[in-house]
């Protein structure tokens, strides 16, 4: 009797050991695996051929957590994300299923000067040089989590254009929208989402003069279009600093704040991307 109990036990422990955020998926959201077992190591996971490290996570003993940032592009269909770890010399595969489904973001039609959409030379070496620049520090990993507090919105207004809008510039459909906009008359204070390292303080073509902030293990927030820069490269900035203020810098009609989240390289749903990494804490 006492010998069904623990092989039942064992096999609930193994049960709830490994878990994941959700089992359906919009594209640019995040997902958020976790296992809970005692004497692991190497813990991996695959997802559409991409592999992604787990990190210990700080704030829950014996955990392993990995963030499965899904493409605003990804295939809609079915998938299946494979874990893996080293338990008593030998590696150790489990399954998870994962279906990516439509967001169903909106489409908007926006209307800008033809002069900042046709290519000049000069200008399309400066955005491919900065674009380059960006996409080299978010594929880079800080391995440590540099923050201790919830994530929270780098300001409390209005969301005047939400993330993942089609955007039809005159006519044309030329991309989707990648962050979430607040409502910010020039000057407005915009605070840091959460604590990390600043790898970008610059004035850029598209986003104007840009802060982007390593958080650790992957994530970064960005700020766009502000009109001052509090803190340059290198900098540790802290939960709810003034990081600048808002403006119009860049290739905009009007001061606001362009808001973005990269995961491991891939731009994602901010929002959501808030609401995943404070999960992280959550027993
Ligand atoms: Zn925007």
């Amino acid at each position: 009797m006492k010998r069904i109990l623990i092989i039942l036990l064992i096999l609930i422990y193994n049960l709830f050991a490994l878990n994941i955020s959700q089992n359906i998926v919009k594209n640019a959201n995040t997902v958020l695996v976790e296992i809970n077992k005692k004497n692991i190591s190497d813990v991996k996971l695959t997802f559409d051929k991409q592999n992604i490290d787990f990190f210990k996570n700080k704030f829950k003993k014996n955990t392993y957590s990995a963030l499965v940032p899904i493409s605003y592009y990804q295939k809609r269909k079915d998938y299946k994300v494979i874990v893996s770890y080293i338990e008593n010399n030998k590696r150790v595969f489990k399954g998870l299923k994962l279906k990516v489904i439509d967001g169903k973001y909106k489409s908007e039609v926006i209307n800008v000067s033809s002069n900042k959409l046709k290519p000049n030379p000069a200008r399309v070496a400066r955005t491919k040089k900065e674009y380059t620049q960006a996409m080299k520090v978010y594929n880079s990993k800080t391995q440590e989590i540099l923050w201790n507090e919830d994530f929270i919105y780098p300001l409390n207004t209005k969301i005047t254009s939400a993330f993942g809008t089609k955007r039809v510039y005159n006519g044309q459909l030329k991309s989707y929208h990648g962050g979430t906009d607040f409502r910010a008359a020039n000057g407005t204070k915009i605070i840091a989402s959460n604590s990390g390292i600043v790898r970008i303080a610059q004035n850029r073509f598209y986003a104007g003069n840009s802060i982007v902030i390593d958080h650790g293990f992957g994530v970064y927030s960005c700020y766009y279009h502000l009109s001052k820069m509090n803190f340059k490269e290198g900098d540790f900035i802290k939960k709810g600093q003034v990081l600048g203020l808002s403006g119009s810098t860049g290739r905009i009609t009007g001061p606001h704040l362009h808001f973005a989240f990269r995961i491991n390289g891939i731009q994602v749903d901010p929002l959501n991307a808030i609401f995943v990494l404070n999960q992280l804490k959550k027993p």
